[in-house]
């Protein structure tokens, strides 16, 4: 049945540039992505920029397409965003992250959390809060080991409904963080209404720390006005010593990035931590 899907479109393509022909084909071959079992995560480790001690680990989406290859999140999640299908790839995220997360406990990695990127979809059209229930349940896991990451846009919407399901979430014991921090519109005024725990400071600023004194000036504040509302900061994108230093020495909490560990598969983890002792 793919395949005779596969020539219908043959027939369009002449007339559509490439890009509108590779969404369309992606479209296609990710509502059979699913049930094809062809998601995986990878998870990438967090750490305690002053101990050095691992916290936990960020679970990143990846989808082994049988023809491409590992297709990246950033290509194939936004048209998930449009049809739907993000929310039963993100209910499906949110189980394996937390099986997975269950399971290096078992093995004695105890203290690891995962994180889970939300999008804001998963909050407007599904029941993000019995899913988030009915994942933890399932896997067994506790709460207190879950971190969800939120995007800075999702608070400029729909206020009442999405303060609510926050409440809720934190009701149960998940932790919760806003992501790519400094990207979006929010203001200090702002975040203080909702429950938050962590603002991640967004790559694109820990990119350019070691060069560019406009980075340092907007980590810095980030990393003030976070303590100040008494929030953890972590920075993502962490490439090298000097990076880590800088953020250290602004009192950034926490930090994950290529310096520390790239995205590995949730079954190389164990290893990993066997290599590299705390
Ligand atoms: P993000 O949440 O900001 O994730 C960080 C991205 O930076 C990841 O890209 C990660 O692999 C990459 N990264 C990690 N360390 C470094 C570093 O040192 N340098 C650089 N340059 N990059 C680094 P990835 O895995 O391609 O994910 C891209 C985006 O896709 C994520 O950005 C997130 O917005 C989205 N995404 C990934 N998984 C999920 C998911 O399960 N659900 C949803 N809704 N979105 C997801
Ligand atoms: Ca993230
Ligand atoms: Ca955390
Ligand atoms: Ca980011």
């Amino acid at each position: 049945a793919k395949g005779a899907g596969r020539n219908n479109f043959q027939f369009f393509t002449q007339e559509m540039n490439t890009n509108a022909h590779n969404r369309l084909e992606l479209e296609v071959a990710l509502r059979s992505a699913l049930a094809d079992n062809q998601f995986r995560l990878h998870y990438q480790p967090q750490f305690d920029l002053r101990s050095g001690k691992l916290l936990g680990f960020e679970a990143l989406l990846r989808w082994q397409h049988p023809v491409r290859g590992l297709i990246p999140p950033l290509e194939f999640i936004p048209i998930a965003e449009i049809n739907g299908l993000i929310v039963p790839i993100g209910t499906w995220v949110l189980n394996e992250a937390c099986r997975q997360a269950k399971e290096w406990q078992t093995r004695g990695i105890t203290h690891a959390m995962v994180a889970v990127n939300l999008s804001a979809v998963q909050i407007r059209q599904a029941n993000i809060v019995s899913i988030v229930k009915q994942a933890l349940q399932a896997s067994k896991l506790e709460a207190k080991y879950l971190e969800l990451e939120l995007t800075e846009s999702l608070l400029l919407e729909n206020v009442g409904s999405v303060l609510l399901q926050l409440h809720q979430l934190k009701e149960i014991g998940v932790t919760l963080s806003i992501d790519d921090f400094g990207t979006g519109y929010s203001s200090l005024a702002y975040l203080k209404r909702f429950p938050i725990d962590t603002l991640k400071i967004d790559k694109s600023f820990v990119l350019n720390l070691t060069e560019d004194a406009d980075s340092r000036a907007i980590a810095l504040a980030i990393v003030s006005m976070a303590h100040s509302l008494r929030l953890k900061v972590i920075a993502e994108g962490v490439e090298d010593a000097s990076q880590a230093k800088i953020l250290a020495e602004m009192g950034c909490d926490e930090a994950q990035g290529y310096w520390y560990a790239r995205p590995m598969p949730g079954d190389q983890v164990a290893g990993w931590l066997q290599r590299n002792p705390e």
